[in-house]
This record gives C-alpha cells, sequence and structure tokens, in this order.
C-alpha cells in the first residue's frame, strides 16, 4: 500500500538519534521493533491528539504508555507545574505537597497506610521487593509468565511488554543467583501457585503481580485469583504485591484495587500518579512500611524522590480525576471496543477485545486469551499492517500485540470520527495479512 503520510522528518530525527543512542530511542517498545517503520517523533501533544515532526497529526490510544489520563496538557496540570517550577526545581528537603500527594493515594486505596514516593514503577517494585525481602527475612520470589514488573533483575524473567516484544525470554546481565530466587509461574494458574507454596512455602517472601495485567495485551485476572493468592501468602506468611503501576487510578478512582478489592500488603503506583513527569510510589501496611529506612533498616532513598515538580503534577492529576473522568473513560473505552469490534468482524478476521477496566488491547485469536502462552501463540503477525494502517490515518495505536490501549477523557466525536474513518483499512490489512513462514 503506497503512503501519503510524510516521515521524512522524523526519518531525519531517528538517523540521528540512532548515531547518539542505542536503537535510536530511551525505551526499547518506542522503537517500532515489532512492526517495523519510523517511530514517530513527538513535537506537542494536546487533548487526544499527538503531532509529529512532520506536521501529521494522530489521535493518541497510547497516552504515554498509561499517565495521560486527563489528555495531554491538561490546563490544571500544566498550570500546577508551571507554579510549582517557578518555586524552584528540586530542594533536597522536604514539602508539604509530599504529604498531600501521599495523602491522596492513602485515601483512594484503603490498604495502603503509609506510602512512599520514588521517580519510576521500576523502582516501586524494586523497593516493594527489597521490603518484603527484609519484612519476612525470606530470599524467593513468585512472579507470572507475561506479568511485567520494570526492569528489576529479580523480576525482568519471562516478562511482558518490551521483553515480550522483542521475544526476550532472559536477560543478559541478570545473574544466575538473582534469577535462581524468582519462581515463574503461569499466570492465573491458582493451582500451580498452590504446589509452588507446597515445596518452597517458607522460602518465599512475596508474590508479585499485576492487579491486572496490560503488559502481555490486556489479560484480567480470572474471578477470585487475586483474592486466591491473598490467601495463599497470608497461609504462608509471605507478602501479597500487587503492582498497580497501570492500573491504578486509570481504572478507577482507586486504581484495579476499586474494582476487586483485595487487601495486598503492598501496592505499587506509576504512570497516572505521576501526571506524566518521573513519579511513582509504594506503599501498604503501616507495620511494613515501618521497616524502612530511616525508621527500619531497609533501606530506600532517592535524591529526587517526592520531586516538587513531580509531586504537583501527580497531585492536579489525581484531583482533576474525578468521577466524570472515570465515567469518561469508560464510555471512551467501549466505543473504542465497539468499533474495532465492528470492523474486524466485517471483515472475518478472528479477535479478542478484551478489557480490564478501561484498559483493552487487540488479540487476533479464535478464543479468550488467559495467560502469556495463549498471547504468544495469537496471530501476531497481523498486528504490522493493522497497526501501520491505523497510522497512516492518523491514530496512534500500541506498537505492539502485547501493549494495552489507553483511552483518556480527552477523546471527543472528533477523535473518534478519525478513528472511525480508518478502522475499515486497518482491519482490511488485518485480514489480508500473510503468515510468515
Ligand atoms: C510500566 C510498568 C512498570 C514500570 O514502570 P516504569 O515507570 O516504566 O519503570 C511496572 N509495572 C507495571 C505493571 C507497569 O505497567
Amino acid at each position: 500500500m503506497a503512503s501519503e503520510q510524510v516521515t521524512a522528518g522524523s526519518a531525519q530525527l531517528f538517523d540521528r538519534a540512532c548515531a547518539v543512542t542505542p536503537g535510536g530511542v530511551n525505551s526499547p517498545v518506542r522503537a517500532f521493533a515489532a512492526v517495523g517503520g519510523t517511530p514517530r517523533f513527538i513535537t506537542s501533544a494536546r487533548g487526544a491528539w499527538l503531532t509529529d515532526a512532520d506536521d501529521n497529526r494522530y489521535v493518541d490510544l497510547v497516552c504515554s504508555w498509561g499517565p495521560m489520563i486527563l489528555g495531554h496538557a491538561h490546563p490544571a496540570v500544566v498550570e500546577a507545574v508551571q507554579r510549582a517550577a517557578s518555586d524552584g526545581l528540586s530542594f533536597g528537603a522536604p514539602t508539604a505537597a509530599e504529604t498531600e500527594l501521599a495523602a491522596e493515594i492513602i485515601a483512594r486505596v484503603a490498604p495502603v497506610q503509609q506510602v512512599r514516593l520514588v521517580n519510576s514503577g521500576t523502582e516501586a517494585t524494586m523497593s516493594a521487593l527489597r521490603l518484603a525481602r527484609g519484612f519476612t527475612g525470606r530470599t524467593k520470589v513468585v512472579k507470572f509468565s507475561g506479568c511485567y514488573h520494570g526492569h528489576v533483575d529479580a523480576l525482568l524473567a519471562d516478562a511482558g511488554s518490551g521483553v515480550a516484544t522483542l521475544a526476550l525470554p532472559a536477560s543478559p546481565g541478570v545473574t544466575g543467583a538473582s534469577a535462581a530466587d524468582t519462581l515463574v509461574l503461569p499466570y492465573n494458574d491458582i493451582d500451580a501457585v498452590t504446589a509452588a507454596f507446597e515445596r518452597h512455602g517458607d522460602e518465599i517472601a512475596a508474590v508479585i503481580t499485576e492487579a491486572s495485567p496490560g503488559n502481555m495485551g490486556v489479560v484480567a485476572p480470572a474471578d477470585g485469583f487475586n483474592a486466591a493468592l491473598r490467601a495463599i501468602t497470608a497461609d504462608h506468611g509471605a507478602l501479597l504485591i500487587l503492582d498497580e503501576v497501570m492500573t491504578g487510578f486509570r481504572v478507577s478512582e482507586s486504581g484495579w484495587y476499586g474494582l476487586d478489592p483485595v487487601d495486598a500488603d503492598l501496592f505499587t503506583f506509576g504512570k497516572v500518579v505521576s501526571g506524566g513527569l518521573p513519579a511513582a510510589a509504594f506503599g501498604g501496611r503501616a507495620e511494613v512500611m515501618a521497616r524502612l529506612a530511616p525508621l527500619g533498616p531497609v533501606y530506600q532513598a532517592g535524591t529526587l524522590s517526592g520531586n516538587p515538580v513531580a509531586t504537583a503534577a501527580g497531585l492536579a492529576t489525581l484531583r482533576n480525576a474525578t468521577a466524570d473522568v472515570y465515567a469518561a473513560l469508560d464510555t471512551a473505552a467501549d466505543r473504542l471496543a465497539g468499533l474495532l469490534s465492528e470492523e474486524l468482524t466485517k471483515v472475518g478476521v478472528a479477535h479478542q477485545i478484551p478489557r480490564a477496566g478501561n484498559m483493552l488491547s487487540v488479540f487476533f485469536a479464535d478464543a479468550p486469551v488467559t495467560d502469556f502462552a495463549a498471547a504468544r501463540a495469537s496471530e501476531t503477525w497481523r498486528f504490522p499492517p493493522f497497526f501501520h494502517a491505523l497510522l497512516e490515518a492518523g491514530v496512534y495505536p500500541p506498537c505492539s500485540a502485547f501493549e494495552a490501549w489507553f483511552v483518556s477523557a480527552a477523546l471527543d466525536d472528533t477523535a473518534f470520527e478519525t478513528i472511525a474513518a480508518a478502522l475499515p483499512a486497518a482491519a482490511a490489512a488485518a485480514a489480508g495479512a500473510e503468515q510468515p513462514r
């Protein structure tokens, strides 16, 4: 299919980037490795729209991989950031805003009694894991195949997101010792968890799971799965860590906890809680959090943690994420899923549009996908032509079949008209894709 879209500007910027940065990107998924083509270099974004270096405009269905629930450059968030910046960028001393952000998180997620702010989701899960090991005095951790918890050494095994997109089974640079302490189990398989605890019950510090996975595509927990993890961990004196970096404050005011209230010991947050600046958090039971330095011996720190500008962005985002916003996100997700399903049905392509609240993804498969093996077995080769047809028509979906699609409250009728106009050709491209041999 001949392309009308001009991408010379992005192509030139990508060449220059590749000369100075590995793969031209600062996070692997951005490189379009799984779909091919030129990554678009973004120059600005407002509301539901991205603008690239060639002045192409796109309806954004990635939202910075989750954070931008209010849409880009939301006036209240930008104003809060400008105000904070004009008062100084970083002090290395406490500020009142950090307490306000912690209180906002605590007010929304009942089991969270104390919060520590960090700079990324990776730091949140890394710190939660260290804390769980310090609290229990045990070494092993259970994670699930296809779940991604950032690029923490111990949690990279069989991970989702870019690790899945690039089909890396494990990462060189992670030592055998650190991998050996990680038990990787199939997702949604409670029997496998029971068996692991029968063998290693008194060595397991924690089970960590995405509250509802979105890094192998969207694969929601089976009814009662998280509750069963809670029961098994409690029986064996292990902690349960629910990773809400993606779902937290996105799928409801209280994140996945609002849809499936399971009292984990520790929760991790990032993405939405950052408002789009580098910030994240972890929190949980006061008794566990009290083991962190300076109260306790488990060390955890950060020169820029609780940064005043990032804290202002997170706080302004949460304060503007009202019930109306969550209703708008749900409506937008319903509308998007409906359009996707309608067009893919018309062209007769087997597909699943799994949902986890307002998160969704597209699997080319004829049966529901409940774990990473099924996600990998889907017809992922249909995804690149589907993706590129949408991109050409001014819609920016995630550039991998293993990533979630993210809506914002800024998606309006004009945005949906663009999506609706783009979908017939994209569905046809998916239908016409040929399986590589
Ligand atoms: C994005 C993500 C992380 C990592 O967060 P970063 O800010 O990219 O380090 C961890 N866990 C989950 C569930 C995520 O989606």
